[in-house]
């Protein structure tokens, strides 16, 4: 998920909206969508409106001439006739790619106005902030911004070798590169040396950048690098990995799936291994 080419971020809900709209409705964690379950679609403003749908609007922007608008619905809103709430990940693949990223901004402007109704610290209700996306509290002041929680992702690699591991959470067998969040205090490099070390024992160097992903679940910026084997056999001390291994280009194990940004990663750096 990314910022779609042509989509203009604002804040501030404009007084007339254009004739296209997208509604990004979410209910708990389930976004209302119409269409077909094969063919899922993004309804309108005003279909909404139609079908008695109301909820706290978020303005998120513009999509070329369309508004883009987030929308909070109480935990007993409708369900109408012909649309269906839907986890966002069944909407991968399913919608354009643009709206599918702009869902997972709604997600979590959503997910955020839900759990910042309260001051974090005295409690009082709090209000939306006019002139950005905060909320503020009337009685301390304490200003709440979305959340965005940076996480790390490196994929290791020793001559030709992958190190890859497999978490207890992950189905099918699939390896993948190793990840955490960071924690206060640390920079990327210092949670990447640490994780690396933390699950599986080895040490690294040569930290390099690759690309980065925001990730709506529930509010995630994974920031991917690539590193190279310093040191240290692999010893698997971290609870969540199964397993971890060095594997050879020419015989990789279960992989992430592609709209991910470790399979990207993985595909990237075993193109320049093979180089
Ligand atoms: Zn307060």
């Amino acid at each position: 998920m990314y910022t779609p080419a042509g989509f203009t971020p604002r804040h501030v809900m404009p007084e007339v909206l254009g004739a296209v709209t997208h509604a990004f409705a979410y209910r708990g964690g389930k976004i209302l969508v119409g269409g077909s379950e094969d063919a899922p679609a993004i309804p309108s403003f005003a279909a909404l409106a139609a079908a008695g749908v109301a909820g706290t609007p978020h303005f998120l922007g513009n999509l070329g001439d369309a508004a883009c608008i987030a929308l909070a619905l109480p935990d007993d809103a409708p369900e109408p006739a012909g649309m269906r709430y839907a986890g966002l990940r069944s909407l991968f693949l399913r919608i354009p790619d643009p709206l599918l990223a702009l869902a997972g901004r709604a997600f979590q402007v959503v997910e955020w106005d839900r759990t910042h109704r309260y001051c974090g610290r005295c409690g009082t209700p709090t209000r939306g902030k006019a002139d950005e996306r905060a909320k503020e509290c009337p009685a301390c002041g304490l200003v709440a911004y979305p959340r965005v929680s940076p996480a790390m992702m490196t994929l290791v690699t020793r001559g030709r070798e992958l190190l890859l591991a497999r978490s207890h959470r992950f189905v099918n067998g699939i390896y993948s590169a190793l990840a955490g969040f960071v924690e206060p205090g640390e920079t990327i490099e210092d949670c990447v040396r640490r994780e690396v070390r933390e699950e599986v024992g080895v040490e690294v160097e040569g930290i390099t950048y690759f690309a980065s992903q925001s990730w709506a679940f529930p509010h995630s910026l994974m920031i991917a690098y690539t590193a190279v084997y310093a040191g240290g056999d692999i010893r698997l001390e971290d609870a969540e990995i199964a397993d971890a291994r060095w594997f050879a280009l020419d015989a990789l194990p279960p992989l992430p799936p592609n709209v991910s940004i470790a399979r990207r990663l993985i595909d990237a750096t075993v193109a320049r291994l093979r180089g």
